[in-house]
């Protein structure tokens, strides 16, 4: 399907129409940016965690968990930074009333020009056939070298502006480039200001005096107050990490990409502390570690890609984003970022405690340094889900499926009695209670079995198990996979075997 636009849409009505995505409140009207995660949804959200927590913890020895709380000592945010500096830049259109991030209506200038990159990419590509060489076109041809140096100068430009936090430059910057307002199509813009992304609540009864406090923006500062409680109790020697997931919470200014940007969104972070100055030998191995992981999932490679940040946070040394092409275009899915001794210093400092490692091998004390690595479990989620909607032609009729890896798929199998009478249903019942400890099942017989196979593509169901007369005969089933549409013959006693296989953590390794 050539139309983002109207794949997207399919995507959000399809996570509606089968229980995985549902607008919060939706019955006072909703709750902009903030989303319930139904039936179908929450469990593929646990099993995406689990994976990422599978992956980061049980398969490395040098990682453990943590759960921290929401709510944190008001001072920890002052420490983060957050207080002071957890900003967007906003702008409003004066027309329309809408309000837009300063930062979001540049970059998507930048991307369009790289657009028109891509699209003298591909012309060149018909143009020279076999004998094209990319890196040589992009290098040389005058047309795309003058796209690529606009947007170079475009985005040192702004850059330099927020450094210097010139919020004016910035609001010249739009009005140079005559970007418009996408819903009233006019240049008439405020002037830029920063906005806190901070959400703020109060704990104990005004009468006590009550002290403020905000809903965590990250996960990140639970781990860095904790980083020695753990290292002690868990006895942990540098380099080692700490793996977390959990809620957090950010006013985002605007917040229309579905799940992509929430107010209320799960992060799964894991801080990896190390001596300094191994911090780039350790920033790397995360970065290849980290874009292992997504290719484990048989996404097809061309649609990541890394992205270095031009504007580094005030804590990081480096800092990158994995990118996946979201069907709005190449967005951030995951940060990898080098975060110094920020943090634990900043900790040490506000508290008035040390907060150091003896590192035994060179006999020294010293404040960790810290590479994170933070996405996004929505973001996740949203990846998962438009990657694998499929619409495909068999025998004439359209076919609705989501390819969503069977470790991840939110039920296992289901287990389809042809009819409803005959002791079917009973020998599927059977079926279904040699399976359920281990696998979420569903036990269906409403509908043709032709129906009930496009229910369960639907929703990814790898495994259709249809029980049928000759399964009180010969204890036998047909088991249809969701990819292939393929059926074959399998003994009950060898299905337990067959659907470990298919969704075993070690197929992804
Ligand atoms: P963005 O530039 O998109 O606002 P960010 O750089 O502020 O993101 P980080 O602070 O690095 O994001 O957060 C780490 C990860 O948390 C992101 O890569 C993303 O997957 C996720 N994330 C951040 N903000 C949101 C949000 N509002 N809704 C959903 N996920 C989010």
């Amino acid at each position: 399907m050539a139309n983002y636009e109207e794949v997207f849409k399919k995507v959000v009505a399809h996570a509606k129409e089968y229980g995985f995505i549902f607008q919060s409140s939706e019955l006072y009207d909703g709750l902009a940016a903030v989303y319930d995660y139904g039936p179908n949804g929450s469990e593929l959200k646990n099993n995406i965690r689990n994976y990422w927590w599978k992956s980061m913890v049980n398969m490395n020895e040098n990682i453990v968990g943590l759960d921290s709380s929401i709510f944190m000592h008001p001072t920890t945010w002052k420490a983060s930074g957050h207080v002071d500096a957890f900003n967007d830049p906003l702008i409003d259109n004066k027309d329309s009333k809408k309000r837009y991030r300063a930062d979001v209506l540049i970059e998507d200038y930048v991307a369009k020009i790289e657009g028109k990159i891509e699209k003298e990419v591909k012309k060149a590509i018909k143009r020279f056939g076999d004998s094209f060489d990319k890196e040589q076109f992009v290098g040389t041809n005058p047309r795309v070298l003058g796209y690529k140096s606009k947007c170079m100068s475009i985005m040192q430009r702004f850059s330099e502006a927020m450094a210097a936090n010139k919020l004016d430059d910035v609001k010249t910057l739009i009005k140079e480039l005559g970007i418009v307002c996408p819903v009233s199509g006019t240049k008439n813009w405020t002037d830029v200001r920063q906005f806190n992304l901070m959400f703020k609540t109060q704990m104990g009864s005004t009468a006590d005096g009550a002290s403020d406090l905000y809903l965590r923006p990250e996960t990140a500062q639970g781990i860095f107050v904790n980083f020695l409680n753990v290292q002690k109790t868990a006895r942990m020697k540098i380099p080692f990490g700490i793996a977390q997931t959990g809620k957090a919470f950010r006013n985002e200014i605007v917040a229309r990409q579905f799940i992509f940007r929430m107010r209320e969104f799960e992060q799964m972070e894991m801080q990896f502390f190390v001596r300094p100055g191994k911090e780039m030998k350790w920033y790397e191995h995360w970065k290849d570690s980290r874009m292992k992981w997504h290719l484990s999932l048989g996404i097809d490679k061309e649609l990541f890609r890394f992205h270095d940040h031009d504007n580094l946070a005030h804590y990081a040394n480096a800092a990158c984003d994995i990118e996946f092409k979201f069907p709005f275009g190449f967005k951030e899915l995951e940060g990898i970022h080098s975060r110094t001794d920020f943090d634990l210093k900043s900790h040490q400092k506000h508290s008035g405690r040390k907060v150091q490692y003896f590192d035994p091998e060179i006999n020294e004390s010293y404040i960790p340094y810290v590479v994170e690595t933070s996405i996004g479990l929505d973001r996740m989620f949203l990846t998962i889900l438009s990657n694998s909607y499929k619409e495909e032609k068999v025998n004439g009729e359209n076919r609705l499926v989501l390819s969503i890896p069977a470790l991840l798929a939110p039920v296992k199998a289901a287990v389809l009695p042809l009819t409803k009478k005959d002791g079917l249903p009973e020998k599927a019942r059977e079926i279904l209670s040699l399976l359920q400890c281990d696998f979420l099942c569903q036990y269906e017989e409403k509908d043709s079995i032709g129906k009930r196979y496009r229910r369960q593509d639907a929703i990814g169901t790898p495994y259709c198990i249809t029980v049928d007369h000759q399964s009180l005969e010969d204890n036998t089933v047909t088991v249809r996979d969701r990819d292939t549409m393929a059926q074959e013959r399998v003994a009950i006693d060898r299905l337990y075997t067959l659907v470990s296989k298919k969704v075993d953590f070690r197929n992804y390794l």
